[in-house]
């Protein structure tokens, strides 16, 4: 049976017609879809009994399972959500004061192999349909209990899971109209951040067609050296990425790109980078802000995060040059949910478990 969530909403009228239904019903199941979370059919009490027998005969709402849910000590959720074929991937939901942020995956594993990355030593399996991308999304607001609309605890998605988006990019689409419509999920796209490891093309296309924000994995401040960590770069220099990043800028004025740097000891984070960096944004006239990550370890990385001190002073350096540079909290480490952690366990090797934390569900 065909599951409504993450079905367009022009493609789910086709589907009403077809049964003799009013197209306007798409609205109200949406309604009790995305804005109330329904569960059944029978909940949706302003459709007549009629009508909701039709629907429960012909399709479903149903949830993926959640394989494993981990709280860390900081309140940062890590669950697991294992799709119909078995497959699973990370999804990870951060609370913070003023709002809350879900991080979700995009493909199961990743195509690109990025050194410092986790999510990278897993191969890749398969991309993720429109609809499992929009499940994370409702299956975290079941297990945060999040349905009510005038208290809303999720307020932003980012695309910072596992997977390269970009690569997915046609699902990633109809995922991001589904989550930025108000009669969808209602997460408007300036509440929507996309993060590539800089595939031109679709970051232009991003541009054009989605609106969302942007976050580049920049990395590194020269082609040697971002090459040596991020293999893409072979592909797309950074001339080509800079030139791609102020297209964005050009179509979407009033947003900056988030550019995301991991701080790695001996490798990205001397003074000369940072002065490097500075002269890249300077040099192709960016609207930007510079998200500085500390290097969140994994068993078999050889990196090691930079020292507090030199994160500091790499900071400083851009600030100095009157850029917005931030250091990232790291967030849910215990649970292996931070930044580049995520690999789903059942690709992953026992003894890689840096914790052996409980399961809540
Ligand atoms: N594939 C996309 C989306 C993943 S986002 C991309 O690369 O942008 C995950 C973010 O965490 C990326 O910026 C990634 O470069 C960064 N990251 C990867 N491994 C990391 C690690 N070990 N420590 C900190 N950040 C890491
Ligand atoms: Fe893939 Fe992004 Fe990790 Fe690179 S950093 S391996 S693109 S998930």
């Amino acid at each position: 049976m065909l599951n409504l969530i993450g079905l367009d909403k022009k493609t789910l009228e086709e589907k009403l017609i077809a049964l003799n239904q009013k197209p306007f019903r798409a609205k109200q199941i949406w309604n009790w879809i995305y804005a109330r979370g329904a569960l059944s059919f029978n909940q949706m009490t302003d459709i007549s009994k009629e009508t909701r027998e039709i629907l429960a005969q012909n399709f479903t709402i149903s949830r993926p399972q959640i394989s494993k849910d981990l709280i860390s000590f900081d309140g940062t959720r890590k669950f697991l959500v294992k799709f119909n074929d078995g497959r699973e991937v990370e999804a990870v939901f951060i609370p913070e004061e003023s709002r809350g942020t879900l991080c979700i995956s995009s493909q199961v594993g990743c195509t690109l192999a990025c050194k410092f990355c986790h999510t990278g030593t897993q191969t890749w399996v398969r991309n993720l349909e429109s609809s499992e991308i929009i499940s994370q999304v409702v299956v975290a607001k079941d297990l945060i209990n999040d349905w009510d609309k005038n208290n809303r605890r999720l307020t932003n998605i980012v695309f910072m899971g596992m997977g390269e988006p970009f690569f997915n990019y046609e699902n990633v689409a109809k995922a991001v109209k589904i989550l930025n419509d108000n009669q969808g999920l209602d997460l408007s796209a300036r509440k929507t951040t996309i993060s590539t490891s800089g595939l031109v093309p679709e970051i232009l296309r991003c541009a054009e067609e989605l609106k969302t924000n942007l976050a580049i994995s920049l990395h590194a401040t020269n082609d040697a050296l971002r090459t040596e960590i991020m293999a893409i770069n072979k592909k797309y220099p950074l001339a080509e990425l800079m030139k791609a990043c102020q297209t964005y800028n050009k179509l979407n004025p009033n947003q900056s790109i988030t550019f995301e740097y991991v701080m790695l000891n001996g490798i990205n984070d001397k003074e000369e980078h940072a002065f490097e960096l500075v002269q890249l944004i300077k040099k192709y006239h960016l609207k930007a802000k510079i998200n500085l990550i500390p290097f969140n370890p994994w068993q078999g990385c050889e990196y090691v995060n930079s020292k507090n001190d030199t994160i500091s002073n790499f900071q400083q350096i851009l600030k100095n040059a009157k850029l917005v540079a931030t250091i990232r909290k790291t967030r849910g480490d215990d649970v292996m949910a931070a930044c580049g952690q995520l690999k789903s366990v059942s690709q992953r090797e026992k003894k890689s478990l840096k914790h052996n934390y409980p399961a809540i569900v």
